[in-house]
């Protein structure tokens, strides 16, 4: 390999300005006792069953879905009015749904200072149930599925809501995933109707505890599942993915990347250990929704489940104790979860917009990326990978003083830069067959995206076929 004079080794993805709005500057504030105090809130309805009742003042999913918009529109006022908060809902009837019945999300909306339209999502489900899925009469406390997720959201939004980004975070706390991922469902519809670029979404569900029914305890992982190849537009991307690969590098499967090493970077104790599947062994959650519409999506969850807690009536048998109550939970855990999705929250937030490469390079002994400038770009940095290696290995930083060129070029579908210009950089000496190959953006301040791969399918949006030729 030649001109490969600007190699980085490995470069940190915070390298902000200003040390007081660090992402772990602001992780900081992630409180453990906040995080106990809203669990215990939550569980204090008695039940969450999507089925309960909507109108009781005290009891049932109504009365927790008001106490969320209250805490809401609370930290809303401290800040000013920075965030909106909206409630989408849909009548549902379905196969765990026997009679039509309202399910409703509550939203807070933190708006972008300069790119409003960027989307990043934090999402839980505040929806519970017992053993079984049908019963909304009896208690369902619910504390770490997904009173836990939920209550990363809502810590998510004191914290975050103190500080301004240049995209906007939403803060999402979903019903109805227990009767089939309706509030998924809702919120994918939703951003699609405002018409969100969404980059990501932080899907949390069951992050609150960890030991397992057999004694094993891991509190220093996290796992984040992704999906493989895309689900979204398969049909249209499966000719192109068999011809050009991509079956690796989804923008999902990046963001998993993304998160593995923004957790190293933290130092919280706290790893990501990444599960390359779309969800826990045939079992799902509400970013399969976001997936759907084709929104880059991950899910975040303990390292060790606890059998006897999940989707289990509360009662003693046989001298074991079943049932999901806060007792059983490890909120310092919760706490380091929560301060990774806080920090990633803010440094997504925070970066440029991602770019959608594509590589050239067949029957030629050197590779050539092309992509549009995206807003908010100080630089750019390739990178690349052996097609089996499990991350990026080799990186180019590429800037206009060195090895960026700007060139005509038709524009691309789904494109957003400006008509007729991409950039290019030129890899020589590196052949195109043995690798795959990104770009990330970075902002002034030293904030850097996830990598986008130069694969079909690989950028951060719904994906659509290129026009015919
Ligand atoms: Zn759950």
């Amino acid at each position: 390999m030649k001109n490969l004079s600007f190699l980085l080794a490995s470069m940190p993805l915070i390298v902000a300005a200003s040390p007081a709005s660090t992402p772990q500057k602001i992780a900081d504030d992630v409180s453990q006792q906040s995080l106990r105090s809203i669990v215990e809130r939550l569980v204090s309805f008695g039940t969450r069953h999507t089925l309960s009742s909507q109108t009781d003042p005290k009891r049932g999913i109504g009365a927790a879905l008001r106490w969320t918009e209250q805490e809401f529109r609370r930290y809303g006022q401290a800040c000013g009015g920075c965030l909106t908060v909206a409630t989408p809902s849909d009548v549902v009837t379905g196969r765990r749904v026997p009679t039509p019945t309202k399910v409703t999300n509550v939203l807070a909306i933190q708006r972008g200072t300069t790119d409003p339209n960027r989307v990043v999502i934090i999402s839980g489900h505040i929806d519970s149930r017992v053993t079984d899925v049908m019963n909304a009469a009896a208690d369902a406390p619910g504390a770490n599925d997904d009173g836990s997720g939920t209550a990363a959201v809502i810590e998510a939004a004191r914290v975050l809501s103190r500080h301004k980004f240049p995209a906007t975070i939403v803060y999402a706390a979903l019903s109805g995933e227990e009767q089939g991922l309706l509030g998924g469902k809702i919120l994918a519809d939703y951003a699609k109707a405002q018409g969100w670029e969404v980059i990501a979404n932080l899907n949390n569900d069951i992050i609150g505890n960890s030991c397992g029914s057999d004694g094993y305890c891991d509190a220093a992982h996290v796992r984040v599942f992704s999906e493989g190849p895309r689900w979204q537009g398969r049909e249209a991307l499966a000719a192109r993915q068999r011809s050009l690969g991509g079956e690796n590098d989804s923008p999902s499967r990046n963001l998993s990347r993304y998160m593995d090493r923004l957790a190293e970077d933290l130092g919280l104790g706290l790893e990501v250990r990444q599960i390359w599947r779309n969800d826990r062994f045939g079992r799902g959650g509400d970013h399969t929704e976001l997936l759907n519409a084709g929104y880059p999506a991950i899910r975040l969850t303990v390292a060790v489940e606890n059998y006897n807690y999940q989707h289990q009536d509360l009662r003693v048998e046989n001298g074991i104790q079943y049932g999901d109550t806060v007792d059983k939970m490890d909120f310092p855990y919760l706490r380091k979860v929560t301060q990774l999705n806080v920090a990633a929250l803010a440094a997504l937030a925070s970066a440029p917009a991602i770019p959608a490469p594509s590589v050239e390079g067949g029957v030629s002994t050197n590779t050539t990326l092309t992509w549009e400038p995206v807003r908010g770009a100080a630089f750019y940095v390739v990178r690349w990978r052996p097609t089996d290696a499990s991350n990026w290995q080799h990186s180019l930083r590429v800037a206009r003083a060195n090895g960026l060129e700007s060139i005509d070029a038709p524009r691309t579908a789904g494109a957003t830069g400006p008509v007729g210009r991409r950039h290019r950089a030129v890899l020589q000496g590196v052949r195109v067959d043995d690798w795959v190959f990104g770009v990330s953006a970075v902002s002034p301040d030293g904030h850097e995206t996830p990598v986008a791969s130069a694969v079909p399918g690989g950028a951060f949006r719904p994906y659509t076929p290129p026009p015919a030729q």
